[in-house]
Parts: structure tokens; sequence; C-alpha cells
């Protein structure tokens, strides 16, 4: 059905493009094993519909920041490998490893506590030993490698835990900083097998690296933004080959004139310099649109790009339009630039951040935004023709 009178302010998740992008980043390091990294429910997207997508199209892993995120995936019946490297407390460890959720650990304690979650399950925990290389957020300091990685053999020798990656992430500040972090990381690689470990899977790069550096593919790339159709440095994804998934459409609500002289939403922070035809359209900052982009934004009415005029509110925004829009006409807020839909990126950089922080901070469908993920395939129309057509939305 079209984007209908009850569904009001819409995102649609294009799993064709998903697939698209997962094949892509799968050729870039082919020799490297694959992460979809669905944390923060699939970066807005929705984590099980992306993770199942991906799996199809060819990712051997799943990657999360919380181990709870990793429970929904596995609720969701994927039985892939999952990684969860960020925890707050270990409560949920015995959960995980009951579950063959596999623990990033970046402490003594974390490793202690996947022990004992394998010795109450009686079942090994899988572990990737997490090693600080510059970013200074978490990960066994140089100083406290070789203590973890003497536990960690004698635990493996118990039968406890199972080593089975080592990993880092990188800071994309530079060329040499990011060479000195994979310097300090092939470091403690040695000094893991001096231990006798033998970590199979060694891992540092995310998208941004996968890219653009082809020395930190490794044994395996976590790849998340690119996986959405977000370049990582909010360039154009159509020089990555990439494709958004991502589109937000909503109804104009009402239209009217604004004459020259008169201000436009609060405090008048726009004054219209001449007579203008403007259209409400009902999404805010509560919706997850970054209040900060405007001036600057736009949103695109029947492919015509409209500018958003004054202060975004909670719940709507004033855009500027051609005479010939009316009310119940459909609005692409973001989409995908191919089909004349403002990018995320563009939106982004009018709102001074980046694309993550857009697609990441969208609210969780089930209030007042729909979301619904589908396979619409390029060939033909895209998602954001059809909905623009009215006519491809399915429920
Ligand atoms: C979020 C995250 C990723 C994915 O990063 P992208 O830049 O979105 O590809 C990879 N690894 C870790 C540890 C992360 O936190």
């Amino acid at each position: 059905m079209s984007l209908g009178k009850q569904m009001s302010r819409m995102l649609q998740v294009n799993l064709d493009a998903v697939q698209h992008n997962m094949t892509v980043l799968r050729a870039t390091a082919p020799a490297a094993q694959a992460m979809a990294v669905v944390k923060a429910d699939g970066y807005g997207h929705g984590a099980s519909d992306v993770g199942r997508a991906s799996v199809e199209a060819g990712a051997e892993w799943l990657g999360v920041a919380d181990i709870s995120e990793a429970l929904a995936l596995r609720d969701s019946g994927l039985d892939v490998p999952i990684l969860a490297w960020l925890h707050p407390d270990t409560r949920r460890f015995s959960e995980a490893v009951a579950h063959s959720v596999t623990l990033g650990v970046s402490t003594l304690g974390q490793l202690e506590a996947a022990a004992r979650a394998a010795q109450e399950v009686r079942h090994p925990a899988v572990v990737h030993i997490k090693v600080e290389t510059g970013l200074h957020r978490n990960g066994f300091d140089d100083d406290r490698l070789a203590d973890a990685f003497n536990l960690a053999r004698h635990m493996e020798s118990r039968g406890l835990v199972r080593i089975e990656g080592i990993f880092s992430h990188l800071a994309n500040a530079s060329e040499s900083a990011d060479r000195a972090a994979l310097d300090r990381f092939h470091s403690a690689v040695s000094l893991a097998r001096a231990a006798r470990l033998e970590p199979r899977l060694r891992h540092v790069a995310a998208t941004a690296a996968g890219f653009f550096r082809p020395d930190t593919h490794l044994d395996l790339v976590r790849w998340g933004i690119g996986l959405y159709g977000v370049a990582p440095d909010d360039g154009d994804p159509r020089d990555l080959s990439l494709r958004p998934a991502l589109t937000m459409c909503t109804r104009v609500v009402a239209t009217r004139t604004v004459r020259a002289g008169e201000g436009i939403s609060y405090n008048y922070a726009d004054i219209a310099e001449s007579d203008l035809r403007t259209a409400l359209v009902p999404v805010g900052y509560a919706d997850g649109i970054p209040r900060l982009a405007s001036p600057g934004a736009w949103v695109s009415i029947g492919g015509v790009r409209c500018s958003v005029r004054g202060r975004i509110a909670m719940d709507q925004m004033v855009v500027e339009c051609p005479p010939s829009v009316r009310e119940g006409d459909q609005v692409t807020i973001f989409g995908d630039p191919t089909m004349g839909a403002p990018s995320v990126s563009e939106w982004a950089k009018s709102a001074g951040t980046i694309g993550y922080d857009v697609i990441a901070r969208l609210p969780r469908p089930g209030g007042r935004l729909t979301r619904r993920a589908a396979h619409y395939n390029h060939v033909g129309a895209s998602a954001a023709d059809r909905i623009i057509a009215g006519h491809g939305v399915s429920t």
C-alpha cells in the first residue's frame, strides 16, 4: 500500500540496498571475514532485519556493543557468531555464554567473569581480547597485556575460555597515527602468541579503514556505516558504490503563503524576503531530525528541492515550496540522492554533525514513527521513487 493516512511518518529500510552494500564491502576486503555491525538497533534501521539481510548477503559475523543487543538478535532467530564488546557490568555474561555470544574482553575482571560464566553454564566462553592502541577507550594497555594473556592461557588450558580473537579499534586520526596503532596491535599479537595463545581472528578495521587502509583488513573487518549506505567521511556514497538504505517520508499537512517581511517559525529567526509559498511538514526533532540543520537543510516534494525555513520545531518544520504543492503530497526528508532526495550526510553537514549521528538517534519505531523493512530492487523503481509515486510501500 502507499504511505497511508495512518502512517504519517515513515522510515523505509531497503534491504536490497543493505545486501548490495554487504556485497560491495565483502569485495572490498575479499580475504577477510565480514562482520555486519548492527549496534544501536542497526544504526536506526532495525538490527534483526539488517542482520538477517547481511547474513544472507554473506556476512559471517554480527557485531553489537551490548550483550542485551546480542541476546535480542538470538531471540530473533539469528544463529551466526555475534560479538558484543562493551560491558558496563558482567551480570549477563552467563546468559551471553549460554547463547553463544562471543565476548569482547577489555579487563582482567571481565576475563575472570567470562571464566565464571563458563563454569556456571558448563560451556567454554568464546573470547576476543581487546587491545588499547591509541583511542584510549577500552582494551588492555601495553603494560597489562602480559598478565591478560597469561591469565587467558591458564583459563584456556582449563577449558573455560577459548581465545578466538584479538582486536582493537582505530582512531582514523591520520595515516601515521593509524600506522602506529597497527604496529602496536601487531606487537600485541606477537605477545599473545608468545603466551601460547592462538587467536585465529585479528581485527581492527571498521568501515573507514576497510575502504581506505587495506593493510588493516587482517582476518575480519567490522563494517558499520557503510552497510547502511552512508560514507564514513560523509562523502558521496556513490563514490564507494554504496546505496543509502534508509528513506524518511511523510506528507504535507498544510500549505500557505507567507508575505514578504513576515516571520517563519519560532523566534521569527527567518523572515520571508518576498511572498513565499510554504508547506508544513510534520516531522521535527522529536522524530530525530537535527534541530540545528536549519538553515541549510532541504526536503524533496515530488522531486523538487524545498528549503527548510525558520527553526525546526519538536514535531514539525516549514519548507518553502512551489505553488503546485498540496496538502497530502508526499515529502522525502532524506533518502537516496540518485532519486533526488537529500542524503543523510547532507542533513548531517547542515547540522554540523556526522551521518552516524543523524541515523543513530532516530527514534525506535512503535511511537509515531512507522518503520518498514522490505526488499526494493533498484533495477526499475527505487524505494524512494516508489514511495514518492505513492504505490511502493508494502505492509
Ligand atoms: C561502531 C563500531 C564499528 C563500526 O564502525 P563503522 O565506522 O560504523 O564502520 C566497528 N567496531 C567497533 C568497536 C565499533 O564500536
